[in-house]
C-alpha cells in the first residue's frame, strides 16, 4: 500500500503547475511576480469575513467578530490571521512546500500573509516572531522547517525581529493531520518548551506565532498557553492557510 507521503506527493500533480521561478505555481502563467494577478486575485482575495481569534470564515449566526466555538471554549491566543483556506488549489502549495522541496514558495506565502496583514489594519502587529517549531526528527528528514522558511521573509517583509528558536520542541509528535481531532490535544500536550534564553523577552510582549496550515488550532493553541504562562501579553498566530469547517 502506498503511503501517506506518496499520497500527498502523488497529489502535488494534481493541478499544480510547474514552480519555475517564472511561471505562477498555479496556473503556469509565465510572468515576473511569485504568483500571477489572476490567481492572486481568485484564490486570496480578503473577501471572508472570519473569526478574529481563530480565523475560520464566520457563518451568518456567529457573533459579530468571533466564532461560537471561540466563545464557548477561548483559545489562549488572542487572534489569528491567514492568507486563504487550505482547499484545492491552495493545500497543494502548502503540500509543495512541506513535502515537495518547493522551498520558493515560502517567498511567496508570506508575501501573501503581509499583504493579509496590511489589509487589516485594526489589527495590532506582533513585536516579536517565532515560527513553530519542528521536532528533531521530522527537521532532519525534511531538511528544514517551512514555518522558519516562511517565517525569514514575512520578518523581513514587516520589520519585526524573528527569533527562531524561542520554541523548542520537546518531544517529538505524530502528526496532527494524521490523527483524529479528539486525539491531538493529547499528542501536543507539553509537546513545546521557551528556551530559557527568551524567558526575560517574552514578558509583557505581543509574540506572533508563524505556520504553514491551522487545522482545529490545537499546536497553536498549545504554543499560546505556554507563552502566556511566560508572561505573553499578547499572542497573534500569522498561518498561511486555515482548514476550513467541515
Ligand atoms: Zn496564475
Ligand atoms: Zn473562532
Amino acid at each position: 500500500m502506498p503511503s501517506y507521503k506518496h499520497y500527498l506527493l502523488r497529489g502535488l500533480n494534481i493541478g499544480l503547475a510547474s514552480l519555475l521561478p517564472s511561471s505562477c505555481p498555479l496556473c503556469g502563467t509565465s510572468g515576473n511576480e511569485l504568483l500571477c494577478r489572476d490567481c492572486r486575485h481568485q484564490f486570496f482575495k480578503q473577501n471572508q469575513s472570519r473569526c478574529r481569534q481563530c480565523a475560520i470564515p464566520l457563518l451568518a449566526h456567529d457573533a459579530q467578530h468571533i466564532c461560537g466555538e471561540c466563545l464557548s471554549l477561548t483559545p489562549a491566543y488572542d487572534s489569528t490571521l491567514v492568507a486563504g483556506d487550505y482547499a484545492a488549489p491552495i493545500d497543494q502549495m502548502v503540500l509543495a512546500l512541506k513535502f515537495g522541496q518547493k522551498l520558493a514558495l515560502a517567498t511567496l506565502f508570506a508575501d501573501l500573509l503581509r499583504d493579509a496583514l496590511l489589509q487589516d489594519p485594526k489589527l495590532p502587529l506582533a513585536e516579536l516572531l517565532c515560527p513553530v517549531p519542528l521536532g528533531r526528527r521530522r527537521l532532519q528528514e525534511r531538511g528544514y522547517n517551512q514555518s522558519l522558511e516562511i517565517a525569514k521573509p514575512l520578518s523581513a517583509h514587516l520589520g519585526i525581529s524573528l527569533a527562531p528558536l524561542m520554541l523548542i520542541r520537546s518531544r517529538e509528535t505524530v502528526q496532527q493531520s494524521s490523527l483524529h481531532p479528539d486525539a491531538r490535544q493529547k499528542n501536543v500536550h507539553k509537546a513545546f518548551a521557551l528556551n530559557a534564553d527568551f524567558i526575560d523577552k517574552v514578558k509583557g510582549k505581543h509574540i506572533g506565532v508563524i505556520d504553514d496550515v491551522m487545522t482545529t488550532g490545537t499546536t497553536l493553541n498549545e504554543i499560546a498557553q505556554l507563552l502566556k504562562r511566560f508572561g505573553a501579553a499578547q499572542v497573534s498566530n500569522y498561518v498561511f492557510a486555515r482548514t476550513p469547517r467541515h
